[in-house]
């Protein structure tokens, strides 16, 4: 795949499944933006991969539910790096509790960052990416997009809007070498998942055919694909990283 003189925008690619992202772009000779919501670990994060594969490579703060923070970001990026391919809408977060309970303010929370958030930098990107005529975006949604999951009607219907708001994207702007596609991950071991109790782990694995966790890099692999310079036929596509627990 030949990624040369291209630049990526990744959200949230300070830590976890984003963090794993850049370094295979990067691996692939890709220029980063890492935007983050803490400019320091974007920081740490960006210094790390520009030394390990000798990369340019901006850190940017980045708080993806704020508009004014996302024009920002992509005009510090344009001016850094010079254009923007590739936009990878990885910022995410929980705020889980079943639906009685679910706190007003934990809804908007999760949507508001998960679900406007990859539309304010979808917006930003395809203007930039519009005028290039060309572009590929990739959303990391979740299995319980499809599945649902009890404690997480918040996240699920943030998820299941990514998916919707992928094919709209891709349908808008086929005309324009611009893709949209997204990644399902199911179970991925990160901090975000290290905070669910053991026993959840270990039912959750009786229902993973492979047998295990996903790792970050399984995510990051289906996303180079979609990435990739070479895939201008698949679009507004939803590729499952589960280990078949969802098929
Ligand atoms: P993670 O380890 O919590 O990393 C998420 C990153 O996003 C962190 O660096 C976080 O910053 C940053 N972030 C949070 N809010 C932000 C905001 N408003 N603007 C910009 N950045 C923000 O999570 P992960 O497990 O790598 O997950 C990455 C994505 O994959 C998420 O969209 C998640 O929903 C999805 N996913 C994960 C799994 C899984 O099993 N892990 C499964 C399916 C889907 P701070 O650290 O400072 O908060």
């Amino acid at each position: 795949m030949d990624y040369k003189g291209q630049v990526a925008m990744v959200t949230g690619g300070a830590r976890g499944i984003g963090r794993a992202i850049a370094e295979a772009l990067a691996s692939r000779g890709v220029s980063l933006a890492i935007a983050d919501v803490s400019l320091e670990n974007a920081q740490a994060t960006t210094g790390e991969i520009a030394s390990a594969f000798g990369v340019r490579a901006l850190p940017l703060r980045l708080d993806v539910s704020k508009s004014d923070d996302v024009s920002r970001a992509f005009e510090e990026a344009v001016r850094g790096l010079g254009r923007v391919d590739i936009l990878i809408n990885n910022a995410g977060i929980t705020r889980d509790g079943l639906i009685l309970r679910m706190k007003e303010e934990d809804w908007d929370a999760v949507i508001n960052i998960n679900l406007k958030g990859a539309f304010l930098c979808s917006r930003e990107a395809v203007k930039i990416m519009v005028k290039q005529k060309y572009g590929r975006i990739v959303s990391i949604a979740s299995v319980v997009a499809f599945m649902g999951n009890p404690g997480q009607a918040n996240y699920s219907s943030s998820k299941a809007g990514m998916i919707g708001l992928t094919k709209t994207i891709a349908r808008e702007y086929a005309g324009r070498g611009i893709t949209a596609n997204a990644v399902a991950p199911g179970f991925i071991t990160t901090a975000m998942t290290d905070a669910l109790s053991e026993n959840v782990k270990q039912e959750m694995l009786k229902n993973i055919p492979v047998g295990r966790f996903g790792s970050v890099q399984d995510v990051a692999s289906a996303v180079l694909f979609l990435a990739s310079p070479e895939n201008g036929y698949v679009t507004g596509q939803v590729i499952h990283v589960n280990g078949g627990m969802y098929m």
